[in-house]
């Protein structure tokens, strides 16, 4: 908490409360050296009405407590989906997008503990643990130190939890949620958390990480001794199984991109809905499209608007469950922007276009940016995703809005 403190005071260079001056802002800046007094001046004194602009934990309440609550969450998390992957994806769609159908829509600051720009370890600790922590940390805080998620908090309660990526099942943002280990790259070490975590049903690539192994150790045999029937790249829901937990390997390493034949995100989604679905207690379920964050990487934009469309797609089958449910919340975000995506002159929209050329794509990165990304939500408690908050709080608004308690 201090070395956050510490950190956002040295990163962001506003001086303490203590020796804050208010200064009436100048008028008109003439110069470049005036401007910059001005925004130092005009910062200060906004500051001063917000003192607490830059607190780490701020006190988190319900806008409407009294609200009926979500029985089950369902958390889709499109990896690097900023507003421009979106639109990008929507236009291309011929304008339109299952997202469209949210009630409720925010906006969230991404930023990590020791870097502006996060990453999507850093983002899915605060994400599924509630605090700001370092890039590559998995569950963990500042100090390394393991911080409970939502997945233990929910099994605890005795609500049923899912995992489906279509990434590797060890990566980040999916890790987060079983996972507390100091660096995302310890693949291995992250397999291992998995068998004990309790999650009723995980889909995803990395089948490597669990029976082909540095150290000959057979994870799988060990996921199996908990219960858990392994299969591979099956989702079809006449083909349910009747164990309590089961995992899909989809890989044995990344599953592949859209465009090279990977679509399993939206069969797969519906598939583990229909695993949890009976819970007596609800369930918490996390979807995540991971590769809409790869086709900014590679700074490909028909690679980010097919991986943004399929993971749509995925949303448009969720919300038909969530509207015919009645007790599912849904919510829907990105961890961050990635590629620094625009969509510039020259872009047309093409009724009825077959192609992705239409967007006039351009990047002022190949790496995350720091820019807010938006929230959806749709159900029962869909209201308090409104505004604009940190990371940390979709973690606070979930754990009360399923009364959940991190000494359960
Ligand atoms: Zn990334």
């Amino acid at each position: 908490m201090l070395r956050l403190a510490l950190f956002l005071f040295l990163a962001i260079g506003l001086p303490c409360e203590a020796q804050m001056i208010v200064k009436k802002p100048t008028s008109v800046a003439k110069s470049s050296e005036a401007a910059q007094v001005s925004l130092d001046s005009l910062k200060i004194a906004h500051r001063a009405f917000h003192p607490k602009a830059y607190a780490a934990e701020r006190p988190f309440v319900l806008k409407n407590d009294s609200a009926k609550k979500p029985k089950n969450i369902i958390f889709m998390i499109g990896d690097g989906m900023g507003i421009s992957q979106i639109t990008a994806g929507m236009y291309t769609n011929f304008n339109y997008l299952h997202l469209e159908r949210s009630s409720h829509v925010g906006l969230i600051k991404t930023h990590s503990a020791d870097d502006l720009v996060t990453d999507s370890a850093a983002s899915a600790t605060s994400f599924a643990s509630g605090v700001k922590t370092y890039n590559g940390a998995i569950g963990v805080d500042l100090d390394t130190a393991a911080v409970p998620n939502l997945v233990e908090m929910a099994e605890a309660k005795g609500m049923k939890t899912g995992l489906v990526a279509t990434s590797t099942i060890v990566h980040a943002t999916p890790a987060c949620y079983y996972s507390h280990r100091k660096s995302r790259a310890l693949y291995e070490e992250i397999a291992t958390d998995l068998p004990k975590s309790g999650v009723d049903i995980f889909i995803g690539g990395g089948r490597q990480y669990f029976d082909m192994r540095s150290d000959g150790r057979n994870v799988i045999a060990e996921l199996e001794a908990e219960g858990y029937e392994i299969r591979n790249n099956i989702f079809r829901t006449d083909q349910l199984t009747d164990q309590e937990k089961v995992g899909i390997f989809t890989h044995w390493n990344h599953p592949g991109r859209y465009l090279g034949g990977r679509d399993y995100l939206m069969p797969a989604s519906k598939y583990a809905v229909q695993h949890l679905e009976d819970a007596e207690k609800g369930f918490f379920l996390m979807i995540e499209g991971s590769q809409i964050d790869w086709g900014g990487h590679a700074n490909d934009s028909d690679y980010i608007i097919t991986e943004m469309i399929e993971f749509d797609l995925a949303i448009g089958e969720i919300m038909d469950f969530v509207e015919a449910n009645g007790e599912t919340l849904l919510v829907i975000t990105a961890d961050h922007e990635t590629g620094g995506y625009a969509i510039n002159p020259g872009s047309s929209l093409t009724p009825g276009a077959s192609k992705n050329d239409t967007i006039a794509a351009a990047f002022t990165t190949d790496h995350h940016t720091a820019v807010m990304v938006p929230v959806f939500a749709i159900g029962p408690g869909a209201h308090e995703f409104s505004g604009v908050y940190d990371n940390t709080e979709i973690f606070y608004k979930m754990k009360a809005l399923l009364e959940l308690r991190k000494e359960d």
